[in-house]
């Protein structure tokens, strides 16, 4: 049995923990979330906009319409002022005054597709702003979302090696052994094997006491475990 090929088997461990926290903690993730949360704020605000822009437009078009209905009627009236068939001087009178009403209804109506107009202009300019802002926005959330996706294939190609690797070690050591690590492993973490230092445990808090040190090299075993921390001790 070759019991020191647990210090292999515990730092491929070691590596698959500082893989996974590598994995989870990428700052790009946080980037990518606060640029999202930024291009949505965006989105509602660009839709908020777009809706303005469309009510606005079909204000204009409205009075644009009523205009050019009250020109209409204008014209009609005006053909009919210089046709002749209104004689009355009443009549024509009454005609002209309404020819004059309808002129000042139609300048209205132009002032307010006017009006209309020019806040569609200023609100075209502020939606292309922010339609440029929000591509710049997307065009980092792809660029952080490629840049993860590739620290992610990174780690599970390594990860996948480190699995095979682990495998292959674990074939030979002792199945008894290998149980007491896995089972020690979330308790000791990085340092659950250690090797008998200069009749020490190099996990313990303290050195060993010397009754330890004199049993574990009285030990015609390779591996042991530490009296003092319940650590595996490799000799
Ligand atoms: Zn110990």
């Amino acid at each position: 049995m070759h019991h020191h090929d647990l210090l292999l088997v515990q730092s491929l461990d070691t590596e698959v923990e500082q893989l996974m926290h590598k994995h989870r903690s990428l700052s790009e993730r946080d980037q990518l979330a606060r640029a999202q949360a930024e291009l949505q704020r965006f989105t509602v605000q660009l839709d908020e906009k777009q809706l303005t822009h469309r009510e606005l437009s079909s204000r204009q078009k409205r009075y644009e319409d009523e205009a050019q209905i009250v020109a209409a009627r204008i014209k009609r009236n005006e053909e009919r002022l210089y046709s002749g068939e209104v004689k009355g001087v009443r009549d024509l009178q009454a005609l002209q005054e309404e020819i004059w009403a309808l002129r000042t209804r139609q300048s209205d109506f132009e002032d307010e597709a006017l009006v209309a107009m020019e806040e569609l202009e200023t609100l075209g300019s502020e939606l292309q702003k922010f339609r440029s802002e929000a591509d710049l926005f997307e065009a980092r959330i792809q660029k952080l979302a490629s840049a993860i996706a590739a620290v992610e294939a990174e780690i599970d190609a390594r990860l996948e090696t480190i699995r095979m690797k682990r495998a292959e070690v674990c074939a030979s050591l002792d199945t008894a052994l290998l149980t007491e690590y896995d089972h020690l492993r979330p308790l000791f973490g990085p340092a659950t094997v250690v090797r008998f230092d200069a009749g020490k445990c190099v996990g313990c808090p303290s050195m060993m006491p010397a009754m330890e040190v004199d049993r574990l090299k009285r030990s015609s075993d390779s591996v042991s475990s530490c009296d003092e921390c319940g650590r595996i001790v490799l000799l």
